[in-house]
């Protein structure tokens, strides 16, 4: 049964110039229940139509926050880009969730590599606490592809955790950047999906996962399957409307 429930909104920020963080709190006062990876809908109602609803991934790291947290990307006349860049603290929405299947699984494979581009970082932000704890055993690979470095968001949560474990590998690509000289070790110029040529991903020991713009996620898997990856092996969730 689909779980629809109030949600207020607490604080939003920007976190780039083309992307808002959302802090939202359950009217119940109880924090949601998911699983990190996941995703909630927003329900906007229409006069004399059917109800509209948009999706967007959980960013919250457990632990680290009880509200339910989102990064949305704004789309010049988008409904809900529209309505939730306009939103204010107190305004309140009706939403439904969590949905989706992008989690981790009890399976150990030799790496992760989990690849997005923009927001769809969101689910591996909320992963990280589950990650850290396979990082003993496993190595993972998470990789942003944005426009340009302005474009780059939640890096420090990201950084945070490379610092403290070895085995994980964070590398921040651009696609409209080209100056080589200002490059720090984590950053990289091209598309994120030009990374597969140097981690020599192979279907005996990788699980990939690629979440965000339906163009990468599409050439990312090309790229997979001519190494072998079958369907299971390549877990991807596309943001489209
Ligand atoms: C499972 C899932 C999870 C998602 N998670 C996120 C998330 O965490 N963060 C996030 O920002 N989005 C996410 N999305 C996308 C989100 O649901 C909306 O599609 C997006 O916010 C646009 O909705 P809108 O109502 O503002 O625009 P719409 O009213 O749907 O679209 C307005 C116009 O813009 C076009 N358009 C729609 N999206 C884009 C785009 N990305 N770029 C250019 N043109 C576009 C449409 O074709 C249309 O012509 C997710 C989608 C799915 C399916």
């Amino acid at each position: 049964m689909q779980n629809t429930f109030t949600v207020t909104l607490v604080e939003a920020t920007l976190l780039t110039p083309k992307v808002r963080h959302l802090k939202l709190k359950c009217h119940d006062g109880q924090p949601l229940e998911f699983t990190p990876g996941q995703f909630v809908s927003f329900h906007f109602p229409v006069e004399g139509a059917k109800e509209i609803r948009r999706s967007y991934s959980l960013a919250s790291i457990p632990g680290q926050s009880s509200h339910i947290e989102l990064a949305l990307g704004y789309v010049k006349g988008g409904i809900a880009s529209e309505a939730l860049f306009s939103a204010k603290p107190g305004d309140q929405f009706t939403m439904s969730g969590p949905y989706g299947r992008l989690i981790l699984r009890d399976e150990k494979p030799q790496r992760y590599i989990m690849v997005a581009t923009s927001t769809g970082v969101t689910p591996y932000r909320s992963m990280l606490p589950a990650l850290a704890a396979r990082l003993n055993d496993i190595k993972v690979v998470i990789m942003l592809g944005v426009q340009t470095r302005g474009d780059a968001l939640y890096n420090e949560d990201f950084l945070a955790y490379v610092n403290q474990y070895p085995n994980l590998d964070f590398r921040l690509c651009y696609s409209r950047e080209s100056d080589k000289e200002q490059l720090q070790p984590f950053e990289h110029l091209g598309y994120v999906q030009d990374q597969f040529a140097l981690l020599n991903p192979s279907p005996d020991n990788d699980i990939v996962y690629l979440c965000g713009n339906p163009n990468m996620i599409d050439a990312a898997y090309e790229i997979l399957k001519e190494k072998g990856f079958s369907a299971q092996q390549v877990r991807r969730e596309k943001y489209v409307s």
